[in-house]
C-alpha cells in the first residue's frame, strides 16, 4: 500500500497522544488538589472529565483500526507534567502558586492543541472522516481549556503580584511575631 508508511505514522501520533492524555489522567487531580482558587480547581476538575472523554475517543479510534492503543510513552509530556509538579513542590504564595499552575497547564493545552491538530489533518489525507471528526471535537476542547486558562491568568496574575497571603499578613499583626524577612 502506498500509503502504509504515512497510517504507520498516524498510528505512532495517535499511539503518543493516547500516552499523554493518560498521563494527564493521573496529573490533573494532583493540579486541582494543590489549587488555590476555587474557579481554577474546578477547571481543573472539569477538564480532568473531559481528558477521561479524550482517552475514550483514542481508544474508539483504535478500536476501528483494530491495533492497540498502548505501546508508547510520551516523553514530552512526562517533561511538562514533571515540571509542572515541580512548581506545584515550591514554596509559592497562593495566588503564585496558582499562576505557576496555570504556566503550567496551558504548556499542556498548547502541546495538545499542536498533536491533535497534527492528527486530525493525518485523518483527512488517509480518508479517515469519522477520526477527523473525533480528534477535531478533542482539539476544540484543548483550545476552549486554554482560553479559560488564559483568562483565569488574567485576575490571578494581578493578585499574585500584589496580595500578600492571608499566613504573611496574619504574621505582621502587631503581637504576632514578625516575618523571617522583616529586619
Ligand atoms: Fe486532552
Ligand atoms: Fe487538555
Amino acid at each position: 500500500m502506498s500509503n502504509e508508511n504515512f497510517k504507520e505514522l498516524y498510528v505512532g501520533e495517535l499511539k503518543d497522544l493516547y500516552s499523554a492524555e493518560n498521563q494527564l489522567v493521573k496529573a490533573l487531580p494532583k493540579m486541582a488538589k494543590v489549587a488555590f482558587s476555587e474557579e481554577l480547581r474546578a477547571g481543573f476538575e472539569a477538564h480532568l472529565e473531559q481528558t477521561k472523554g479524550h482517552v475514550q475517543r483514542l481508544e474508539t479510534i483504535f478500536e476501528s483500526l483494530n491495533e492497540s492503543p498502548k505501546g508508547k510513552k510520551c516523553a514530552a509530556m512526562e517533561g511538562l507534567v514533571e515540571e509542572g509538579s515541580g512548581a506545584a513542590e515550591e514554596d509559592f504564595d497562593d495566588a503564585v502558586l496558582d499562576a505557576a499552575l496555570i504556566g503550567a497547564a496551558q504548556r499542556v493545552e498548547h502541546y495538545e492543541i499542536a498533536a491533535y491538530g497534527t492528527v486530525c489533518e493525518f485523518a483527512k489525507v488517509l480518508g479517515e472522516t469519522k477520526h477527523a471528526s473525533l480528534l477535531e471535537k478533542t482539539l476544540q476542547e484543548e483550545k476552549q481549556t486554554d482560553e479559560k486558562l488564559t483568562k483565569l491568568a488574567k485576575e490571578i496574575n494581578v493578585q499574585a503580584n500584589e496580595a500578600r497571603s492571608p499566613k504573611e499578613l496574619d504574621e505582621a499583626k502587631p503581637g504576632r511575631r514578625a516575618p523571617k524577612h522583616a529586619a
